[in-house]
């Protein structure tokens, strides 16, 4: 046999693999998707996931547990399609180290995660950097695994951030976990507009 039919052969034998997988995958629902681990692509991946959602005019909505007023192009963006946003801010807190503000913001913003999680006209909602407020216990951990547990059937949720608690990563569907070789900063490289925020 020469070598462009053995290679056709194996090729062949790959496609039919591929081919009985995807046929044995026949549920339809959505899924719980988290994006962890200390190298960059996270976030990038959850908003990633919502533009995609969006492209198909499919229904989705962020909230970003991060302080500060932190720019970033991406909700610039997505909020011009109409893709909702809450964005957790409180203020300069890193400056203050106001625990009690931090909690009540936080509290707020799982208040709105929580609407968006329970109506089924929500296709996909990203909750940005959530693991930090699980990690602070700034919001309650298990209402938020209930929440998750009993969202709509057909809504995928995206969970980002660093150290995601096991509960959640237990009850996930997809777990992705980036691990980093080399960032940029720690060569000394700024932190840039369009490829970090
Ligand atoms: P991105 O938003 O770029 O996808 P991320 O969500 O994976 O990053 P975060 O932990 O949320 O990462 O950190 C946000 C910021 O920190 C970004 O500006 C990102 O470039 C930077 N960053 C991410 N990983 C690292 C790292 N390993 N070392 C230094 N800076 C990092
Ligand atoms: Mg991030």
């Amino acid at each position: 046999m020469s070598e462009q039919d053995k290679h056709k052969k194996r090729m062949q034998a790959q496609k039919e693999k591929v081919d009985e997988r995807i046929a044995q995958a026949t549920e339809e629902r959505g899924i719980l998707i988290v994006i962890t681990g200390n190298g960059k692509g996270k976030s990038t991946s959850g908003f990633g996931t919502v533009a995609r959602a969006a492209g198909h005019g499919l229904k989705a909505a962020v909230v970003q547990f991060v302080k500060g007023t932190w720019p970033c192009g991406e909700r610039d963006l997505l909020q011009q399609v109409g893709v909702p946003f809450h964005v957790m801010g409180t203020g300069f807190t890193w400056e203050t180290q106001d625990k009690d503000t931090d909690i009540k913001a936080a509290t707020k913003a799982w208040e709105q995660a929580k609407i968006w999680l329970n109506d089924p006209s929500i296709d996909v909602v990203l909750l940005d950097e959530i693991t930090y407020m699980l990690t602070y216990k700034y919001i309650d951990l298990d209402d938020v695994i209930e929440t998750l547990q009993n969202r709509p059937v057909n809504q995928s949720v995206v969970v980002t951030g660093r150290a995601c608690h096991r509960a959640v990563i237990d009850i996930a569907d997809t777990v992705s976990e980036v691990q980093s070789r080399k960032h940029a900063f720690d060569a000394g490289i700024k932190a840039q507009k369009g490829i970090d925020w």
